[in-house]
């Protein structure tokens, strides 16, 4: 079915009535960046997980190898947009080189842009690696923050990148960052959703827990009302919300996300055909209405069952 969409689905992403919706991939090196760009249909990376280049590195990678990384990815999407992520690390992805402290609960310790409260320098030197990379190239990174939960831990990384002449952003992954998602997005240029750990934070339930996968599920509907209200945020200020979590490749869902406000889906680069091929289909009235039945649905699969009444 992916292949079928694939050949039927050649960009760019807007719905039937032509609103544009930017389809982005997700990537990890330069070799990922080029296979996405190679399929000639994304249109830019939604989602660069710096963290996973170095997840087995004993010391930090120096400035300049880091400078290398981060070019190569950006040079495979020459004049389109790239979203980078500064790293996220500990929880699911410990980085040895972090000297991050024991913890009985990773997932909710010190992760993502939190390392900056026992080693700020690691950030520092990231961002000066992105700015590098940059250099004399037609890309401007967006480079966004995980795991921010606080409207100050938003302006201090604006300020860092802003200094740095790129766009800041941040995740929205945690809930308070949803709940206070106007106050953040005063702060930054953009906001990117992470799905898989807003559902997880929201519900209380470790997305690596099989037993928990019912309550993982992003169709949860208080996890889609706290999109809602970062999707009606970003509309307000004119500043654009995207999804870069594993929600974003569901067909069904990223036209409910549309219907949320979100402009931006970025997936793994073999989903989003299909997703981009959905999206075609439907008008944005008929995404707002799937998502306000699936918002207003007691439960994930009446959530998903009322935005097929509308979507098909
Ligand atoms: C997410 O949490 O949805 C996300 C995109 O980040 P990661 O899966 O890398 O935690
Ligand atoms: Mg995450």
């Amino acid at each position: 079915e992916a292949a079928a969409a694939a050949e039927a689905w050649r960009g760019p992403g807007r719905t039937a009535d032509g609103t544009e919706v930017l389809i982005l991939a997700n990537v990890a090196d330069g070799a990922s960046a080029r296979a996405a760009a190679g399929l000639g249909i994304v249109e830019g990376v939604g989602l660069f997980r710096t963290e996973l280049a170095f997840l087995d590195r004993p010391d930090e990678p120096s400035v300049a190898e880091q400078t290398e990384l981060y070019r190569e990815v950006i040079d495979a999407f020459d004049g389109q947009k790239v979203v980078i992520r500064t790293l996220d690390a500990g929880s699911d992805k410990p980085l040895k080189f972090v000297g991050l402290p024991e913890e009985a609960n990773p997932s909710l310790g010190v992760r993502g842009n939190r390392i900056v409260l026992t080693a700020p320098q690691i950030r520092e030197h990231q961002l000066d690696a992105l700015a590098a990379a940059a250099r004399g190239t037609t890309v401007v990174p967006w480079v966004m923050a995980p795991m921010i939960a606080t409207v100050a831990e938003a302006r201090e990384f604006a300020a860092l990148v802003r200094a740095r002449e790129m766009v800041p952003g941040v995740m929205v992954e945690v809930p308070s960052a949803a709940v206070q998602a106007d106050k953040i997005l005063a702060e930054v240029d953009f906001v990117s959703i992470g799905t898989n750990d807003l559902t997880q934070y929201t519900m209380a339930a470790d997305r690596m827990s099989p037993e928990l996968a019912a309550l993982t599920d992003p169709w949860q509907p208080a996890v889609l009302a706290l999109i809602d209200r970062v999707g009606a945020a970003g509309l307000a200020q004119g500043k654009q919300v995207g999804v870069c979590g594993e929600a974003a490749a569901d067909p069904l869902l990223a036209c409910v996300l549309v219907g949320l406000g979100v402009r931006s889906l970025s997936a793994a680069p073999a989903a989003v055909a299909p997703v981009g091929l959905k999206l075609g289909g439907v008008t944005l009235d008929q995404c707002r209405e799937a998502a306000a039945a699936a918002v207003g649905a007691e439960s994930a699969a009446g959530a998903r069952e009322a935005a097929r009444a509308v979507l098909g």
